[in-house]
């Protein structure tokens, strides 16, 4: 196809949907006198949204940036609280605990990363754990936070928000309708194609109604109702190494103090979520049909709430992978239609926001052509991978001895890729930084370390201190890392006093 673009239709009001209307609307202008491409988003009210997806990485600060979205409006209307990490208890063995933080431990030397000092230091058996050294593990532990503006670096702890899926959906329209994006309600029941099977040139709804356009964004979740229902692309199965394939999600009354950091809690044949917001926490349990019931599901997940159920818990299926093509045709997925990786990294609104990012790159204003579909497909297929060795990490280096579950997935072959990578770290902590992996050098070392895969091996210049200096060393900065923290106000004081009302 090769006609410019001068009308998107973006099918589905979830994240995706919203995300896709505001960031388009924003970067690419709807139409005005000057600008020329209309944008018209279509939901139906009686499919809803799947109302999870909560908890988001740093990058989301990226996108209210470029929307220019007011933090503590944002806050307040999305219920939002901060996230500097996730805990993750009995990943690694029952009764264990590590976290993974957004923030890096110590300071890295050029050609050599603190983990190798680390890692000598270790052998040396001088004492302290990795994350000492981490000020937003200090914090997240202390229940503490407040944005730092250090001149150094060494005191940047980045942030995410947890937020509630449903007001953030809405907080977007309004912000969408506002830049001209038009919502139209109702349900598409089949479309209309070029000479019958090519490109999509208008939604037909239930009504009859029509909504034409040149280019098509299917946010219509797991249905993937253009991408798959209509063009048939295809999807590839992970399952053989992700094999949770169900969710079970309640919300419950919020704690009387509220963490900045997501729980992720490691059971018999899943694991469980908790993500404190200000009105509630969400919870939920992802879990493997093929080793626990449902009836099991509930009991683990209510059995483990900490604060009483708000509603009954509802079940959510899922098929681990991805859309063959993210682009077909003139159909671009984006969230849940373009494929799914369960929350344990919590980054499926990150691929929507990378997503919505690699087609502004592309955007076929001239024209959709076979290389913008082709590099767009490229890039995808690369993240997505990444993303999903890095969460097999999780389940493959566990230590558990207590359920088949565990046990299958400790021996299971992971993916070449990935192999290299815990084979490389096993022997002397190199990690290579591959494009396109959000997941950077401190975030793979953490899981690694925390999943219990140390190094045997470290960088020799981490030999350069002597013992004496190192242990000195590593005192002064574990001392200097945590100095901001007698200043940081508790969690909850400070979104009191940012967003001035009671959290
Ligand atoms: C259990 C679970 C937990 C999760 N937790 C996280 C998390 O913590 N962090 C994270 O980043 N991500 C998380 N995710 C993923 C996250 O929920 C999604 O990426 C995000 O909500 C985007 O969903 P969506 O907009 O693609 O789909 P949906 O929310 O399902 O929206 C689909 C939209 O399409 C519309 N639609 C569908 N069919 C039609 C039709 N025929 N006609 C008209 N409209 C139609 C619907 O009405 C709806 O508006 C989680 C997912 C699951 C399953």
């Amino acid at each position: 196809m090769t006609r410019p673009i001068r009308k998107v239709v973006i099918l589905g009001g979830g994240t995706a949907g919203w995300m896709t209307a505001a960031l388009l609307a924003k970067v690419l202008g709807v139409t005005t006198q000057e600008r020329k491409i209309a944008i018209e988003l279509v939901e139906s009210d009686d499919i809803g949204i799947i109302g999870v997806g909560e908890a988001t990485i740093p990058p989301i600060q990226q996108v209210n940036a470029v929307l220019g979205i007011d933090e503590a409006e944002f806050l307040r209307e999305t219920k939002a609280t901060i996230k500097l990490a996730i805990r993750f208890e009995n990943w690694g063995a029952i009764g264990e605990s590590y976290y993974h933080t957004f923030g890096a431990a110590g300071r890295n030397l050029p050609f050599c990363s603190f983990h190798h000092f680390w890692t000598r230091a270790r052998q040396l058996g001088i004492e302290g754990s990795y994350w000492d050294f981490d000020l937003n593990y200090l914090s997240a532990r202390g229940g503490k936070f407040a944005p730092t503006t250090g001149n150094d670096p060494i005191w940047d702890m980045p942030y995410a928000y947890h937020f509630d899926s449903g007001l953030y959906g809405q907080f977007l329209r309004r912000y969408s309708e506002k830049l001209g994006v038009v919502r139209t309600e109702g349900k598409v029941r089949d479309v209309q194609r070029a000479a019958g099977v090519g490109d999509i040139m208008a939604l037909v709804l239930d009504d009859g109604r029509q909504v034409a356009g040149d280019l098509f964004i299917d946010c219509s979740g797991s249905r993937g109702v253009l991408i798959q229902q209509q063009l048939g692309t295809g999807y590839e199965d992970w399952s053989h190494w992700l094999p949770c394939d169900r969710a079970m999600a309640v919300p419950s009354q919020r704690h009387a103090q509220t963490a900045p950091f997501t729980r992720s809690i490691a059971h018999g044949a899943g694991w469980q979520w908790q993500i404190p917001l200000q009105h509630r926490n969400g919870n939920g349990l992802v879990y493997s049909s093929r080793f626990c019931s449902d009836d099991e599901a509930a009991q683990v997940l209510l059995g483990h709430l900490e604060t009483p159920a708000l509603d009954e818990p509802r079940i959510i299926h899922f098929r681990t992978g991805r859309a063959r093509r993210q682009w077909n045709r003139n159909v671009v997925a984006i969230g849940l239609s373009s494929g799914f990786l369960e929350p344990l990294e919590s980054t499926s609104i990150y691929l929507i926001q990378s997503a919505i990012t690699r087609l502004l790159h592309l955007f076929p204003h001239d024209g959709i052509t076979a290389d913008l579909i082709g590099e767009y497909n490229r890039q995808s297929q690369i993240e997505m991978e990444l993303i999903r060795d890095f969460i097999i990490l999780h389940y493959h280096a566990n230590q558990r001895r207590d359920s088949a579950f565990w046990r299958d997935l400790r021996q299971m072959e992971v993916p070449e890729r990935l192999a290299r990578k815990i084979a490389l770290f096993s022997a002397n902590g190199t990690l290579v930084q591959d494009q396109y992996d959000i997941f950077m050098e401190p975030s793979w070392v953490q899981v690694l370390m925390g999943q219990g895969i140390l190094p045997a091996d470290y960088h020799p210049l981490a030999d350069g201190p002597s013992e004496e200096q190192l242990r000195r060393q590593l005192a002064q900065l574990a001392q200097l890392k945590a100095r901001p923290l007698d200043q940081l106000p508790s969690h909850d004081d400070y979104l009191q006093r940012f967003l001035g009302q009671p959290a």
